[in-house]
């Protein structure tokens, strides 16, 4: 129901000492030093919550908490050295949920974490997953599963792809060049054309309510065709 927590932080030591705590308290959690290979980590989505360090060697700690608060917005524990009190006040008001000063004690930055996640699933519903077509279509992000009138569908990953990105904002068109970039299949290789066959095959598997939920917008892309319920 969390969701995969991605703990960015450039020292090991430290990282693994977060890693054990989250896990031992039910997390699953993936942990990467790189802020490079964070950013393409949460492009990739499915992530319930990012523990971050500021301080990266490779990335600015600042751009990570950009990206975690783009579309999806990803909830975001700060983890910083800098104490001063306007570098915490301009965390938050980059959008971080919390912070926590180093050194800090790691069931201290647990409990913050539960707080954070507690506190925006019941805000944002975040905990059920969302549902599109008056309960028809529903898509699961965390369980990497999508059903339709209850039937579940197996979807490669890059129709999984197409749809979750079309189903993030409904209504919304994405051109073909942003869902290629979005999706980021390595079997389009910059070739826009592609994406019409993903969606041919997309449809298909979404029989007779194919083309009413992935909409063609004519000489502008696609758009999910279903309203969001909830
Ligand atoms: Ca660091």
């Amino acid at each position: 129901m969390s969701g995969v927590v991605l703990v960015v932080e450039d020292d090991r030591e430290l990282r693994e000492v977060v890693r054990r705590y989250l896990e031992r308290a039910g997390h699953t959690v993936h942990t990467t030093g790189s802020g490079a290979e964070a950013l393409s980590l949460l492009e990739d989505g499915g992530f319930g919550l990012v523990v971050l360090d500021l301080g990266l060697p490779d990335v600015d700690g600042r751009e990570v908490l950009a990206a975690a608060r783009q579309g999806r917005e990803v909830p975001v524990v700060v983890l910083t050295a800098r104490s001063q009190v306007e570098d915490r006040i301009d965390g938050l008001r980059r959008g971080a949920d919390d912070y926590v000063t180093k050194p800090f004690s790691p069931t201290e930055l647990v409990l913050r974490v539960e707080a954070v996640l507690h506190r925006t699933q019941s805000t944002s519903g975040i905990a059920e997953p969302p549902v599109f077509g008056g309960g028809r279509l529903r898509i699961d992000e965390t369980r990497h599963e999508a059903h339709l009138d209850g039937l579940a569908l197996e979807l490669t990953p890059t129709e999984w792809g197409l749809l979750t990105v079309l189903a993030s904002s409904p209504g919304r068109v994405y051109s073909r060049y942003e869902l290629v970039n979005r999706v980021r299949g390595y079997e389009f290789a910059g070739y826009e054309r592609t994406i019409d066959s993903h969606v041919k095959n997309l449809r298909h598997k979404l029989g007779d309510n194919g083309g009413a939920i992935v909409e063609t917008v004519l000489g502008a892309g696609y758009r999910l065709g279903w309203s969001r319920d909830r």
